[in-house]
């Protein structure tokens, strides 16, 4: 046995010349130089007592060294646990409590909160990376001798642990097995033509599945190349295609680069192909970009649970408004959500998969993770959708109370805790409304206690410790009470 998903990823001797990442600060890494640093951060996390199966929690900035840590937990047989930048302290406690790691890496600046975290939940190491020294754990890293051997991994072995927000409020862990990062990676390359000839522009972050296993799987399995951007800029992301062939993109980067006038034909000519996902395209933002670059956006599905399901294909025609085909491997039916029925096509209903993409179930939460599934294996996704007359899947809504702004996914539920949590508030509903750059904006409508004044800049303020800051909302409006129905549900 050797290790399923990392023997993928690394290159071997005879391609180490090739150059795989680029920074804007000028830094270069090859295939080789990929290949020795992650070594060095694998035999590290073992040096740290990281062995098989163990858990990394990792909340660092996007940098190389970010991916060489990716790369390491795999290679040392851990699961990789990355954690969003924008979440506060009191939301990482729980991460931590939850997944019981054996190594929690911070950002230097955290050092103080992150550490005492590790101590409340006994964690046996805490360590640090990023800028300007690259932290303790780098330098431990960099500090170690060359030649380790990857650990032995099998296709069912744990890659990552990706946590979603909970509708509860409870956020589950999402386990990804080798074979269902390796298999994805693997129908993407294939079905967008994906080769060694590509440069990425990577300006996702590398927290979510679209970073890190789409975008950088895809490129160290194909051994292309990828600028690595910190964040995305639209003048930047423009400043760098001429020297790309890909940009993958949530449709907030698309809304954002057709507000500048350096988006033209001559700007975008010499690349081959411009992704988008994680939230809805709109097919006005399609179109505008089509006639602005003659590009048209090839827009794909997928969740953390499940990695990428469906695509619009790279020959033919690509359809605005829907996400596409299911990938090949990839089994995808529309079922009555009630009964669990398959429906014909046309008709509206859940969506479900099979194939070697779907994810293993939520850590430690059997019930859930049951309740989740078909008996038959198919993974409900809580979205809604139908597949028209010539197989294209359109998603329609979602089953599952959730807000997807500028890409991430909010869960009205937690915000609403967050804010009736609050003094002067009784009660608040918390919806998405539409918004022009991020596709839906957070808004909270809120009532306040009797004699109570509460206004929208203190609530606001008061969130802003308790949230990461793309959950706050943008607007908060005040008034007597909330429209309800004969149930008494509120009628968001
Ligand atoms: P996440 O787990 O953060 O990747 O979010 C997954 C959810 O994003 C899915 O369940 C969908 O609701 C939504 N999503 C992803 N891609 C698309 C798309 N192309 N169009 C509409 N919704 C999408």
């Amino acid at each position: 046995m050797k290790n399923h998903l990392a023997s993928t990823l690394i290159a071997p001797a005879r391609e180490h010349d090739r150059a795989c990442l680029a920074c804007p600060d000028g830094r270069r890494f090859s295939y080789g130089d990929v290949d020795r640093r992650s070594a060095r951060y694998a035999a590290a996390l073992a040096r740290c007592g990281v062995g098989r199966g163990d858990r990394v929690a990792v909340q660092v900035e996007k940098t190389p060294e970010a991916l060489f840590l990716y790369l390491g937990c795999l290679r040392a047989g851990a699961a990789f646990l990355p954690l969003n930048t924008a979440y506060t302290p009191a939301e990482i406690d729980y991460f931590v409590e939850d997944s019981e790691p054996a190594v929690l890496v911070g950002r230097p600046e955290q050092a103080g909160a992150l550490a005492k975290i590790a101590r409340a939940h006994r964690v046996p190491r805490f360590e640090t990376l990023g800028t300007p020294d690259g932290g303790s754990f780098a330098a431990l890293a960099e500090g170690g001798a060359d030649g380790w051997a990857d650990i032995d991994c099998g296709p069912d072995d744990l890659a990552a642990i990706l946590y979603t927000s909970g509708t509860t409020g409870r956020s589950k862990g999402a386990m990804l097995t080798h074979a269902n990062l390796r298999s994805n990676a693997e129908a993407l390359i294939t079905a967008w033509r994906y080769s060694s000839d590509d440069v990425l522009i990577h300006a996702l972050p590398i927290f979510h599945t679209h970073g890190l296993f789409v975008a950088a799987n895809l490129t160290l399995m194909a051994r292309a190349r990828m600028i690595f951007l910190p964040r995305f800029d639209p003048r930047e992301t423009l400043a760098w295609t001429p020297e790309a062939s890909v940009l993958m993109g949530v449709p907030t980067f698309y809304t954002r680069l057709l507000d500048e006038d350096g988006l033209t034909r001559r700007a975008t000519a010499g690349m081959r192909l411009f992704i988008s996902g994680s939230a809805p395209l709109l097919p006005d933002t399609h179109a505008a970009f089509r006639e602005r670059t003659g590009h048209a956006i090839l827009e794909r599905y997928g969740m953390t649970e499940t990695g990428m399901n469906t695509s619009n294909p790279y020959d033919g025609e690509r359809v605005p408004g829907s996400v596409g085909l299911p990938l090949p491997g990839v089994e995808l039916r529309v079922c009555d959500p009630d009964t669990g029925k398959s429906l014909p096509r046309g008709e509206i209903g859940m969506i479900e998969v099979r194939g070697p993409n779907v994810f293993a179930g939520y850590w430690r939460m059997p019930e859930k993770t049951r309740s989740e599934f078909r008996d038959d294996g198919f993974f409900v996704t809580g979205d809604l959708g139908r597949i028209d007359r010539r197989g294209y899947v359109w998603i329609v809504g979602r089953g599952k109370d959730l807000i997807i702004t500028g890409g991430y996914n909010v869960y009205p539920k937690e915000v609403e805790l967050a804010i009736d949590a609050l003094p002067g508030v009784q009660e608040s509903a918390v919806i998405g409304v539409p918004h022009a750059d991020f596709g839906e904006g957070v808004a909270a409508i809120i009532v306040p206690r009797r004699g109570a004044l509460v206004d929208e800049e203190a609530i606001i303020t008061a969130l802003r410790e308790r949230l990461a800051a793309y959950k706050l909302p943008k607007r908060v409006i005040v008034v007597d009470e909330l429209p309800r129905n004969a149930m008494a549900k509120v009628q968001k």
